[in-house]
């Protein structure tokens, strides 16, 4: 499908931008990531490179300013951007916050908030887990009791990825403990400037500041603000997850592979290894591919296999990565040693968590279990 020549056209466009206006900088800087959510001083100026080109959001419909793309022509944009090593750009506000605000949201939230997303102008932090809330999501306390026409909330939010360079925040709140957890909770959309919100950083096993436990000490957000109705928050984070989880991971990941299958000092072990699992992401594009024509599965069914089979590819392709750098890995002393090699143990280390975020791998097999065999 992908070699279809109808699409060999817009694949060359892309190409053509790419290499044009992708600052070498960027690039750079991308290549040194140790994560896959990347700084906002590398991803927020790309962004507003593809924005002006009207190509921030590939997934948008155009009425809110995505570019009309079919699936096929958005994911050849991703392998290209991968091949051309481009920084992912964050996906809280573009991917995960920006189709339920679509979907949920009043005519005045989709005006206020959407052209806000697409520029960057807004970036946005996921606070769902809580210290006793995560796999078991539903449990969660941070308590949004009413007050006039605001809401009064009390509570924590925990490993809240980039919170420290946010302004924007989207969270779930207990609204009522009446019933099952999941009726008691309401979405909110919440400004992290307002007064009582500390964010306090909390280092990973690979050293860096991505995460943070973020506090809430009487702090008033507006009922205006609720994303759908109060105590129907569940409806809309089980939408939202849909998009956290799914996506295209093949076409990252066989930009990586690439770059270590053209280095000529492998040896022919691990040489044999990477062609491997090359096949293996073939395998795994072929079935991204398939769940874009939403055959034979539903979205939520592809969402948690590909998180699985994504994750535990990244992680397959960390370990061959320290094993090509071997030394280099580890003594980056002249700044010299190719930026695969050079960040392949952080990135390692920051990828274990790959298969925790978004809901574990051991999680997302439950609901498959579930969702297959009842
Ligand atoms: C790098 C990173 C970034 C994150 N960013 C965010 C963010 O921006 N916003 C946010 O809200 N959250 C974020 N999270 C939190 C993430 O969603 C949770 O870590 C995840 O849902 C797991 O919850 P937990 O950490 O509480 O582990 P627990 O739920 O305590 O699970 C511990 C272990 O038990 C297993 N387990 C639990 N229940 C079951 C079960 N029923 N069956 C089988 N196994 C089970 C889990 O798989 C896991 O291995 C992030 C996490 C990481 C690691």
């Amino acid at each position: 499908m992908l070699n279809d020549p109808a699409l060999a056209a817009f694949r060359e466009e892309a190409r053509a931008f790419l290499a044009a206006h992708l600052p070498d900088e960027i690039r750079r800087g991308a290549a040194r990531a140790t994560s896959v959510f990347i700084d906002p001083a590398i991803s927020l100026p790309w962004q507003r490179i593809l924005h002006a080109q009207g190509w921030a959001a590939p997934d948008w419909p155009a009425e809110y300013g995505g570019p009309g793309w079919s699936e096929i022509e958005r994911y050849i944009f991703a392998a290209e951007c991968a091949a051309a090593g481009a920084p992912n750009l964050a996906p809280m506000g573009l991917k995960m916050v920006a189709p339920v605000i679509m979907h949920y949201g009043s005519p005045g939230q989709r005006a206020h908030y959407l052209p806000r997303i697409l520029s960057g102008e807004d970036y946005w932090c996921q606070g769902f887990s809580e210290p006793g809330a995560g796999s078991d999501l539903a449990a969660l306390q941070l308590r949004a009791a009413p007050d006039g026409d605001d809401y009064v909330l009390n509570g924590s939010k925990i490993w809240t990825t980039h919170a420290h360079f946010a302004n924007r925040m989207f969270a779930l709140v207990r609204t009522s403990s009446e019933g099952k957890p999941q009726a008691g909770i309401s979405f909110l959309l919440l400004d992290m400037a307002t007064p009582g919100i500390t964010v306090e950083p909390i280092r990973t096993l690979a050293g860096d500041h991505e995460f943070n436990q973020v506090f809430f000490d009487d702090v008033r957000v507006p009922q205006a603000n609720r994303l759908g109705d109060e105590n129907a928050g569940w409806s809309v984070a089980k939408h939202l997850l849909t998009f956290e989880r799914g996506g295209k991971y093949a076409p990252g990941l066989i930009g990586r592979l690439e770059r270590l299958r053209a280095r000529e000092d492998i040896d022919p072990v691990l040489r044999a290894q990477i062609d491997r699992e090359a096949v293996t992401l073939k395998a795994l594009q072929a079935l991204e591919l398939k769940a874009m024509r939403g055959v034979g599965g539903s979205p939520a069914l592809y969402a948690s296999a590909l998180k699985i089979l994504g994750t535990e590819a990244a992680q397959r392709i960390d370990t061959l990565a320290c094993e090509a750098a071997g030394h280099a890995a580890w003594a980056d002393a002249d700044g010299q040693t190719p930026a695969d090699l050079a960040v392949a143990v952080p990135r390692y280390l920051n990828d274990r968590a790959a298969t925790i975020y978004a809901g574990s791998n051991e999680i997302q097999r439950d609901l498959i279990a579930r969702t297959m065999l009842g």
